[in-house]
């Protein structure tokens, strides 16, 4: 395999000291995704890249100085919760700083041409954390930290930036609001935490049309989330053209996630990366980075992730059949919001 086809991971021993035990968001999440890799025998098909800390300047890129200096005096005073959602622990400071490297490792290895396409695993995951606001299990957002630098570094200036967590992408949408070199698409459940992602948050000044949400009822499985590729993101990704494309990966619509009420299979898990991969041959050589977000079912995020990497590094290895799946019941109506979403998507800006 030439340099630059393969398909890697970030992965670092330490994204596993961030933990709480009576927390969802828990080291044993990485752990399954990791001895699933190894029990397949899988680590020898993927690159494995070892992350750097990330610079404080590198971090203060996306967020303030203050909130950088808050998280860290709040881990260094001891305190367990920055809020009701977000723990701490001693190592967690650092271990953030981690994260966020591990997602500018991932991007450098793709821009740098070294990866085709790379999928960073650090936690703590990124995508609520806001500028000045740590929350939602996150403390900085290592996938805006990683598209900053890919604009600064690379000069990219065209970034497709998907975010498929149930959840919507506040932390996200808000770091690139008024930004038209990334185009923010967000496909999330509503309502649910945290409340924002309205289709009609469609980015403001430079970036009006820039930012794209997708809030489908909950209930939604493979053949709701396959319409809203077909119907949005294709055609935006076709007018677009990007440069590289970024994706938040969540694995919490995993149909029987704790945390959340969609209905995704590993085949609708599949698909997604399916659609992603030739969104990325057509438009921008296959380069592909995705950041860890949630997926609190261990096997159901173990699984999602290894038939993601599988699909990105075409690998022969069959989408796992579910033991137990249920479609269905949609609670309102996804092809409506679909058209919603459709009418107001300014698609002869992206040109
Ligand atoms: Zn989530």
């Amino acid at each position: 395999m030439t340099a630059g086809m393969k398909t890697g991971i970030v992965y670092h021993p330490d994204f596993l000291l961030h933990t709480n035990p009576h927390h969802p968001e828990r080291k044993e999440r990485l752990e399954a995704v990791m001895s699933l890799l190894a029990r397949e025998n899988l680590l020898t098909r993927l690159q494995q890249i070892l992350p750097l800390t990330a610079a404080l300047e590198e971090v203060t890129q996306v967020h303030t100085p203050q909130h950088l200096e808050y998280v860290r005096k709040m881990v260094e005073r001891g305190n367990s919760y920055l809020d009701a959602d977000t723990y701490l622990t001693k190592h967690s400071f650092d271990v953030a700083l981690l994260s966020a490297g591990g997602a500018l490792a991932a991007m450098r290895a793709v821009l740098g041409g070294e990866l085709r396409s790379c999928f960073s695993l650090g936690r703590p995951p990124g995508h609520h954390a806001e500028p000045d606001n740590a929350m939602g299990f996150c403390l900085f957002n290592n996938g805006a930290i990683a598209a900053h630098a890919a604009m600064k570094e690379y000069g990219v200036s065209k970034i497709l930036f998907l975010d498929w967590d149930v959840h919507h992408g506040n932390g996200t949408q808000k770091c690139f609001y008024h930004c038209p070199e990334v185009l923010f698409v967000s496909i999330h459940q509503s309502p649910a935490y945290p409340g924002t992602g309205h289709h009609h948050e469609r980015g403001a000044g430079q970036g009006l049309g820039y930012n794209v949400n997708i809030p489908l009822p909950p209930g939604c499985g493979d053949e709701e989330y396959d319409a809203a590729f077909r119907e949005v993101i294709v055609p935006l990704a076709e007018a677009y053209r990007p440069e590289v494309v970024l994706v938040s990966s969540g694995h919490d619509t995993y149909h029987a996630d704790p945390l959340a009420g969609m209905s995704l299979s590993f085949k609708g898990f599949a698909a997604m990366a399916r659609y992603v991969r030739e969104i990325a041959e057509t438009y921008c050589g296959g380069r592909i980075v995705l950041f860890l977000e949630g997926g609190y079912h261990l096997q159901g995020q173990a699984e999602a992730v290894v038939t993601i990497l599988a699909e990105l590094g075409k690998w022969e290895r069959p989408v796992r059949e579910e033991e137990v799946y249920r479609s269905g019941p949609v609670f309102g109506n996804p092809h409506k919001v679909i058209a919603a979403v459709r009418e107001h998507l300014l698609l002869h800006k992206l040109k």
